[in-house]
């Protein structure tokens, strides 16, 4: 068993699609970055990678590398996925927290947790997604920003019979 935890944050802005946990979730403010901003998706991206000891999200997809503007952060999510079974691990759980003052995610969690139980090719009950406000503390708390933790655990998978 090997654990990873991954967090990451952007900036809110005007006129921009707001993608969390790879749906669209309707709001008047997006999140701003060089991929399309899944803050949540990048936080997955590197427990997982973090949890097979493989790097970080900025190692393997650079901001800088035109390939990735605008990305479906879910590509590089199953990308990521990929690198992490390749080395001989597997998802087991996730868990993760959504910091939000803007919009309101409660009616959204549960489409959340279905995309991305089926990205990580999870049973829904094991994905959790939280989410809850800063209080009206900071960038998060005053509605410039959302962030995102999440936690995950890998294990091996038992060898397919007649594999030495
Ligand atoms: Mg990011």
């Amino acid at each position: 068993m090997r654990v990873g935890i991954g967090y990451d944050i952007h900036r809110l802005v005007p006129d921009r699609p707001l993608r969390l946990g790879g749906i669209e979730v309707p709001s008047p403010v997006g999140l701003l970055g060089h991929s399309d901003g899944d803050v949540l998706l990048h936080a997955i991206c590197d427990a997982l990678l973090g949890a097979a000891a493989l790097g970080d999200i900025g190692e393997h997809f650079p901001d800088t590398d035109p390939a990735y503007k605008d990305a479906d952060s879910a590509a590089l999510l199953i990308v990521a996925l990929g690198k992490v079974r390749t080395a001989g691990l597997r998802p087991v759980n996730l868990d993760a927290n959504i910091l939000a003052q803007r919009p309101r995610l409660a009616p959204h969690k549960a489409a959340i947790r279905a995309r991305v139980a089926e990205l990580l090719a999870l049973a829904p009950d094991c994905v959790s997604i939280k989410a809850r406000t800063h209080e009206g503390l900071d960038a998060v708390g005053r509605g410039e920003a959302i962030a995102a933790h999440a936690v995950v655990l890998l294990d091996q998978p038992p060898r397919a019979q007649g594999e030495s």
